[in-house]
């Protein structure tokens, strides 16, 4: 896809997120792989008075390009493509039950198999660091340990996926998982998927769906 393509989709992304209730205000980022480096959301502007143009080009160490200042996010976005060569997109939000449940540190275990949709036996909470700082982006890389999102404690989420489409539609599943648990919690403790059980479930995903076209 070329650039033009891009921003314009990046900003479809955020805007889209906005528009489902997971992100309010200027909360939240997104960023897109693009040639040696990312494009990534611009800080502390709304949705509704970005353009395409104002999508800000970054390179992996961390300079940016264009008139406004890149999300103060961005170390957690560029240590994550720098970490991950699978991932194409990147997706933060302070998602409203994730958000609620990461202001407990608490990330969400198997009570429900979809779980394994996060790539993992369970979704962890990252360590609670400033936004915006190294340290944060961090604690989310430990968090992401062979699972493509985790909570971020006391703040929201993560999510990561090789496409903008794909980030997105995590984003939206974690948040209901995230919505499910709070509403099992509201009952008392739920009961915790064995690891075996979610080994298979794991396994299963791999075919789950549609073949894919060679
Ligand atoms: P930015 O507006 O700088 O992207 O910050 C929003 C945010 O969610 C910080 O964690
Ligand atoms: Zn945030």
């Amino acid at each position: 896809m070329n650039i033009r393509a891009l921003r314009f989709d990046l900003l479809k992304t955020a805007a889209e997120l906005s528009r489902l209730g997971l992100n309010r205000g200027t909360a939240g980022n997104v960023s897109v792989r693009c040639d040696d480096g990312f494009l990534i959301t611009p800080s502390g502007v709304l949705t509704q008075n970005l353009t395409p143009a104002q999508m800000v080009e970054m390179t992996m160490a961390g300079e940016a390009h264009g008139g406004l200042k890149p999300s103060s996010e961005w170390r957690m976005h560029r240590d994550v493509y720098a970490a991950r060569p699978d991932v194409g997109a990147v997706v933060h939000t302070h998602a409203p039950f994730c958000t609620a449940i990461a202001c407990h540190r608490r990330g969400i275990p198997a009570f429900h198999y979809m779980i394994a949709v996060a790539g993992g036996r369970d979704i962890r909470c990252a360590d609670y660091a400033t936004f915006g700082t190294q340290a944060l982006s961090d604690a989310a890389l430990a968090a992401l340990e062979g699972r493509t999102a985790c909570l971020l404690a006391h703040h929201g989420m993560l999510a990561t996926a090789p496409s903008l489409g794909a980030a997105l539609k995590l984003t939206q599943e974690v948040e209901e998982l995230a919505e499910q648990f709070w509403r099992v919690l509201q009952v008392g403790a739920p009961i915790i998927l064995p690891d075996a059980e979610m080994d298979v479930v794991l396994e299963k995903f791999k075919t789950y769906g549609q073949p894919r076209k060679a």
